[in-house]
């Protein structure tokens, strides 16, 4: 089996040759020893910042097993490269299976080609536009025009991620994340996202992938309706039997719901068909915006101008002696604020970046963990908590869809302004507003320990005028739709949660690794 030899730290100009002549050294290897070699992943270590290195890991593959296993049981940088290799040779006999896939998001998108590709003709509901059209929508608002509650930045063709960073990165440790970063290089992201530790795909990456995906769905047989919601559903004896669609109604035998975590409505309605769901934590709070140039300052000291250093990015985090946590979320090196509701007469802030991340500003949210206990038990209190800062937010904000902000400084004095030498991003305009009225007494106590700790950890964190804009509530989705060990509902055994909005993932990464097997699952059975 190949190996992995890892911690290989070389000056940022290193060259591929003097990295792989350092990992043969590290490993006590000769080079008549291998068959294949080539970078792993890379990463930054800026721990130092007189002395910036950039961390290698080796995929090596040896002609001699024996040899392999010898270095890997006596190298402390060597480990066996776990199998990625993901084929989904799967069981025969089910291809006439009638599986509907309610969501086109990350998670949707790849339970469909895995269904398609074992020859199972999925067939996609989606509520929002395909992505031509829903790019259009999307721009016309942020320039002034008006709200479409179908097609937004949460809703439409490639989800929620399609108008974001497009970051991989994800707590989950599956092998099947190399295989969705594969899938994702075929479908025309960069290369290097294979090989970097924090890999990105840009909103502008997003877009051109998301179509792709759609059209190989479609070649393998797969049908996509798009601008049609699920709406209604009938039950026979623990199952679904038919779903009812703003366009048309029909029979299924398998429902996979990847409705992500805004589908409120979708929510209301598991609900009302009493299908089982319990409210789940998530976070709240306000993004962000410092000039990229000052974050790469803080992190890179006075090698922030070396072109062979990525866009600076942070991850800050702090708990209270109880345990609530406010921490850095969905950090966008180079990027924008962006309005991220699902509805109209509301206010909800998320960030996106182009592949270049080439934006004068960073920005990144800053949330606090709320819990039931703080927003109550019934499954969708959560959802109520949510709209409800949202709805304020609008109010606050002059009813025009511009955001509430204020800088640190004014919102730590309880003086809110919007004087900065830091231009917003938001493309709605900003209102000078007290935060306070914004977010229970929890949220805003936490932010104000946030902002003194990241302080004393992040230069940049110490600027006063850094911007705020509020506020950011669809961190993660607010319920759980509760599924048994074989990804199906609880109490609906053919109805198959997937995704972020059934609780079971956090990002696009994890998402579309439960959409694979979730697929893997139904084609199996
Ligand atoms: C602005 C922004 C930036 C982000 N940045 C990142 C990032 O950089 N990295 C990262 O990992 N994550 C990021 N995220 C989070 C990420 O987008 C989500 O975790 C991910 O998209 C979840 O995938 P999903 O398929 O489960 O759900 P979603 O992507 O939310 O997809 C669900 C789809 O279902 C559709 N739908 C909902 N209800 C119905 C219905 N009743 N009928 C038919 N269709 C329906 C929706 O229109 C939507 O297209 C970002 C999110 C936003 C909003």
């Amino acid at each position: 089996m190949p190996l992995i030899i890892s911690g290989i730290k070389m000056p940022l100009d290193a060259n591929k040759d003097s990295v792989f002549s350092k990992a043969l050294k590290i490993a006590s290897l000769k080079e008549r020893n291998i068959r294949k070699i080539e970078i792993y992943k890379t990463s930054v270590d800026a721990r130092n910042r007189d002395n910036i290195m950039l961390v290698y890991s080796v995929f090596v593959e040896l002609y001699d097993s024996d040899i392999e296993k010898k270095i890997c049981n006596r190298n402390k940088f060597a480990s066996y490269c776990e199998n990625f290799e993901f084929s989904p040779l799967l069981k025969k006999g089910n291809e006439n299976k009638k599986v509907a896939v309610i969501g086109f998001g990350p998670a949707g998108m790849f339970s469909a080609l895995v269904l398609a590709e074992n020859g199972i003709k999925p067939i996609v509901i989606e509520r929002g536009e395909p992505i031509e059209k829903r790019v259009s929508s999307v721009d016309a608002f942020m320039n002034g025009g008006v709200f479409s509650e179908s097609s937004n930045i949460q809703f439409g063709e490639g989800g929620a991620g399609t108008f974001s960073d497009g970051k991989l990165t994800s707590r989950i440790k599956d092998k099947l994340c190399r295989y969705v970063l594969e899938q994702f290089v075929e479908f025309g992201a960069p290369k290097e996202i294979l090989t970097k530790a924090k890999a990105h795909i840009g909103t502008d990456n997003l877009r051109r992938i998301v179509k792709a995906m759609r059209e190989r769905i479609l070649s393998l047989g797969g049908e996509i309706y798009f601008e049609t919601k699920l709406e209604d559903f009938t039950l026979k004896n623990g199952r679904i039997n038919e779903i009812k669609t703003s366009r048309f109604s029909m029979q299924v035998d398998d429902v996979i719901l990847a409705v992500g975590h805004s589908a409120r409505d979708t929510f209301e309605l598991l609900v009302r068909k009493n299908i089982i769901l319990e409210p789940k934590p998530f976070s709240v709070g306000v993004r962000i915006e410092h000039r990229q140039s000052d974050v790469d300052i803080s992190l890179y000291g006075n090698q922030a101008d070396n072109p062979l250093l990525p866009k600076g990015e942070y991850q800050l985090s702090k708990r209270n002696k109880y345990g609530r946590g406010v921490y850095t979320f969905c950090m966008c090196p180079g990027g924008y604020v962006v309005p991220a509701q699902s509805e109209e007469k509301t206010v909800v802030t998320n960030g996106m970046s182009e592949y270049s991340r080439n934006g004068d500003n960073a920005n990144s949210a800053i949330v606090v963990s709320v819990t039931p206990k703080d927003f109550g038990s019934k499954p969708l209190d959560g959802v109520s908590f949510q709209r409800d800062i949202e709805s304020r937010a609008y109010k606050l904000a002059d009813e025009d869809y511009s955001a509430p902000a204020t800088t640190v400084e004014g919102f730590l004095s309880g003086n809110p302004s919007i004087e900065s030498d830091i231009k917003g991003t938001y493309p709605r305009g900003l209102k000078a507003v007290e935060l306070r009225n914004l977010f229970p007494k929890i949220v805003t106590n936490m932010l104000e320990i946030g902002f003194d700790d990241f302080s004393k950890k992040m230069k940049c964190f110490g600027n006063g005028k850094a911007l705020l804009t509020a506020p950011e509530t669809r961190t993660s989705s607010p319920v759980r739709i509760t599924r048994t060990d074989g990804f199906y509902s609880l109490n609906c055994e053919n109805l198959f949660p997937c995704g972020e909005g059934a609780g079971y993932a956090g990002g696009i990464m994890s998402a579309a690794v439960d959409g694979i097997k979730v697929a893997v699952q139904i084609i199996e059975n």
